[in-house]
């Protein structure tokens, strides 16, 4: 049985994995969970999992939980939590699905632990994508994506030579606003935000749908991940959410992945991989969508996509700076604090006046998205 340790376990990834594993009896075992504060939920996974550990980000809520507990399972509490349960935990596959920057560290501690990460939290890639490429070379560690594109691309990549690709082509839903008018993007509710047309996701990830950030992050996450240049990394907007992506060889043949669109497919995928299991989450009637179509992105409509694509041109830690403004601004979006339109302008200006260091180590990582945060805090005050 693999031993699976579950970050994030109450989020939208983390309910989907364990559906997956639920699934197979027999193949995994459940051994750690995390949470930042939603303890209803996982005392209804501890009973049903009995993990060894759970990490429960908040403290006062970790403190009730752990009087609940007694010994029959160990309670851990904020970032030191997630280090511990990372470090210390016996595991074989890390299931990666933080929100945000959050989810550096302790997949940081996987990598060094030469684990399986099953990688959902983008963000780690996208501010310190070059830190882990090098940490995955020393620790010979492996991550096998759970991002429905990377996954697509990881898929049709078996068997491939890396030299003979031409080209990555990320597909882009488009999100709600494929349609509306740049002259309207400033009276955009919350509400109008997070109603995905395809996807059912947290609230963070909706947002950055709809801004197409999103897909600026994987841009940035494929260029690590797959080991190409910006220039071979292209996105696409197809609506129907059915071609998870494509990638397009040196002789013109283009292989694609496709299917309904449920996230059970890529994390199942991330831990059977190379097998791949028998299941019935999803079954793609290509008759009854009969059309799939494709356009160009609206870069001057989705300003966010091309602000990713010019951090990964700046490259060292622009795209932390990216990131962390990013982060900054779609929280007060969602406060309802500035208009949805503000936020690439807060992240444009945040690019421009962060410092920008060419050869970061990870401390210079952590102290770019500190101080990004302060930087895009200070113009909103
Ligand atoms: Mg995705």
């Amino acid at each position: 049985m693999k031993k699976i340790c579950v970050l994030g376990s109450t989020g939208s990834i983390g309910v989907n994995t364990l559906q997956v594993i639920d699934e197979f009896p027999g193949e995994f075992e459940v051994v750690g969970l995390t949470v930042n504060n939603n303890i209803t939920l996982l005392e209804k996974q501890i009973e049903k999992y009995h993990p060894k550990m759970v990490v429960v980000r908040d403290s006062r809520k970790a403190r009730d939980l752990k009087k609940k507990m007694g010994n029959r399972c160990e309670v851990l509490t904020g970032d030191e939590g997630l280090i511990e349960i990372t470090k210390n935990l016996d595991y074989d596959i890390l299931l990666s699905s933080l929100v945000g920057f959050a989810g550096l560290s302790p997949t940081i501690e996987g990598i060094k632990r030469n684990k399986r990460i099953a990688l959902a939290n983008k963000e780690t890639l996208v501010a310190a994508g070059q830190i882990i490429e090098q940490l995955m070379k020393k620790h010979d560690a492996e991550i096998i994506p759970v991002d429905s594109e990377h996954s697509a691309i990881f898929q049709c990549l078996v068997g491939e030579k890396n030299d003979e690709i031409l080209k990555l082509i990320l597909t882009a839903s488009g999100g709600p606003f494929l349609s509306k008018s740049l002259d309207e993007f400033n009276k955009i509710t919350v509400e109008q935000a997070l109603a995905h047309p395809n996807w059912k996701m947290g609230n963070k990830i909706t947002i950055d749908s709809a801004t197409m950030m999103n897909k600026g992050l994987e841009v940035i996450e494929a260029h690590w991940l797959f080991n190409l240049p910006p220039e071979k990394i292209d996105v696409i907007v197809h609506p129907q959410s059915i071609i998870h992506s494509f990638v397009e060889f040196i002789d013109g043949s283009i292989k694609a992945q496709l299917s309904l669109p449920d996230m059970k497919l890529p994390i199942q995928y991330a831990l059977s991989y190379p097998h791949r299991f028998d299941s019935n989450f999803v079954e793609t009637k290509l008759h009854e969508i009969q059309n799939l179509s494709f356009q160009q992105p609206d870069l001057n409509k989705f300003r966010c996509l091309q602000l990713a694509y010019d951090a990964l041109d700046l490259g060292g830690n622009a795209a932390c700076a990216l990131n962390a403004a990013n982060e900054i601004a779609v929280n007060n979006f969602l406060e309802r604090k500035i208009s949805f339109d503000r936020i690439p302008d807060l992240i444009e200006e945040a690019l421009n006046k962060a410092e920008h260091v060419s050869d970061p180590d990870l401390e210079t990582i952590f102290e770019t998205d500190r101080q990004t945060r302060l930087l895009v805090q200070n113009i909103l005050n």
